[in-house]
């Protein structure tokens, strides 16, 4: 599981500036794609091959009394629990304010690793100015700059440290078995999530398994359909109630982003009665950056008309435009319909994740390709893509390799796309494509 970093502070300090810093290289990949949410407050960073995931609190208002204040500061505290780091953040340039305190307070109360962090540190000489910050009783403050780009890695070392060890001891423990699909249920509250696992788990083709070696305290259901060994990564906190599983715990978006990031395949369940919401399409787009397969299904068909049917289909097509790679099931969990084809979808879309691409495979359709469609001359310089090799699994990497690759358009990537996604049957799984130009 990728650890967790919560931003937290008073509004105004630079933890928006912080979190896009550390997210941003991520955001530029998905950046093209029309109906994809784009003020989220979860992401996806990186130091070094450590991978993490930040969480930018938006607005901590502990005393805050009614209203949406007190909906922020209860998500704000459900962040910092589900967090295995806290980066406290304040302002270098204004100093300890009575907010200040109280966050302070209440982080030291609650006994979880904190890194306090002074922003707007730039050009600021250290020490005096800095000193004060040592009233909050959480240690040596780190200056950094969040505009600028300053002390950010050390603030990441930091916060990473005992963490990344932690990762290295869970690495050698857990030996994954390759056969086994990883697969994640995911989706908002109330979409059905928990009514289609037991549905599933209540199912007599169904074996559940043991398997050794699972990390941390990850709660994930070992089970064989079909000949085909799954394992099922909780994203609904799942307990095990007699022979059913319930789901006691409200909805995360910390555990939903560590079962994507965890599993091979998602399946990204909607509600038919509800239509595309925003966090759905928030979801959707935590698993395109994820890079994992994705199986769509839209939940309680049985609920909805003819006429809701049609504008659903609709909706979906324009708001989730984005992971139109994804096969799409209607299905009622409740009634047990449409189910089989899912499990299909699943097998598909993992397959298509763990696809080996030939490296004499891919330079030929590569050539085949250039030669039905030539990528345009721009300005002086004519594309030249010379051969291909795959970079990458689960999602399939594919590297092209040649010169002056920087002028390749989209349009002709999309091209590219889809000869190599129709020639290797990929389906339900993004597939990347990147350019390296030899000198
Ligand atoms: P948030 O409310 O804590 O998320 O704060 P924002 O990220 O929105 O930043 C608040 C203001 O501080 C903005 O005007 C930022 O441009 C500015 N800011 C953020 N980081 C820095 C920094 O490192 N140096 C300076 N001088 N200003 C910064
Ligand atoms: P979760 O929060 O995603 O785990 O959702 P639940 O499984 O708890 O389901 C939320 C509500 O939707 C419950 O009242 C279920 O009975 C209902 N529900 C689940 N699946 C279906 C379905 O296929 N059709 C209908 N009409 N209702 C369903």
């Amino acid at each position: 599981m990728k650890p967790v970093v919560a931003l937290v502070g008073r509004p105004n300090v630079g933890k928006s500036t912080l979190f896009n810093r550390l997210t941003k290289s991520r955001d530029a990949i998905v950046a093209d794609f029309a109906g994809l949410t784009r003020d989220r407050h979860y992401g996806n960073a990186r130091l070094g091959k450590h991978e993490f995931i930040v969480i930018d609190t938006g607005g901590f208002e502990p005393t805050a009394e009614s209203g949406i204040y007190v909906e922020m500061a209860k998500q704000t505290r459900q962040a910092v629990a589900e967090a295995d780091v806290v980066v406290f953040v304040v302002d270098a340039r204004a100093g300890v304010s009575a907010q200040d305190h109280d966050i302070g307070a209440y982080l030291r109360k609650l006994g979880k690793p904190t890194v306090l962090v002074a922003n707007k540190a730039e050009g600021m000489t250290e020490g005096a100015q800095l000193a004060e910050f040592f009233e909050l009783g959480l240690g040596d403050v780190l200056p950094v700059s969040a505009a600028h780009g300053q002390g950010v890695r050390s603030l990441i070392e930091e916060a990473l440290g005992a963490l990344v060890l932690a990762d290295a001891e869970d690495e050698e423990g857990a030996q994954a078995d390759p056969g086994v699909i990883k697969l994640a249920v995911a989706g908002r509250p109330n979409v059905g999530k928990s009514t289609l696992i037991n549905t599933w788990l209540g199912e007599e083709r169904l074996v559940a398994f043991d398997l050794p070696g699972t990390t941390r305290d990850a709660i994930t259901v070992p089970f064989e359909r079909a000949g085909q060994k799954y394992e099922l990564i909780d994203t609904a906190g799942l307990r095990r109630k007699g022979k059913v599983f319930e789901a006691i715990e409200k909805f995360s978006v910390v555990k939903t982003l560590q079962a994507i990031e965890s599993a091979n395949v998602v399946l990204l369940l909607l509600d038919a009665t509800q239509g595309v919401t925003d966090q759905d399409a928030h979801i959707a787009g935590y698993i395109l950056e994820s890079g994992r397969a994705v199986v769509l299904a839209v939940n309680k068909w049985d609920a909805v008309d003819a006429y809701e049917r049609e504008q659903l289909q609709r909706q979906i097509e324009s708001r989730l435009a984005f992971l139109k790679f994804a096969p799409l099931h209607m299905i009622s969990a409740r009634k047990r319909q449409g189910l089989g084809p899912v499990w299909t979808s699943i097998a598909e879309a993992f397959r298509s994740a763990m696809c080996k691409m030939p490296t004499p495979k891919l330079t030929r359709l590569l050539q085949e390709a250039v030669q039905f469609q030539s990528p345009k001359r721009a300005g002086m310089f004519r594309p030249k893509l010379r051969y291909a090799h795959q970079g990458g699994m689960n999602p399939p990497v594919i590297v092209i390799h040649g010169n002056s690759l920087e002028h390749v358009t989209d349009a002709y990537k999309r091209f590219l796309e889809g000869r190599f996604r129709k020639e290797f049957k990929l389906i339900g799984t993004p597939l990347r494509i990147e350019m390296k130009t030899s000198a």
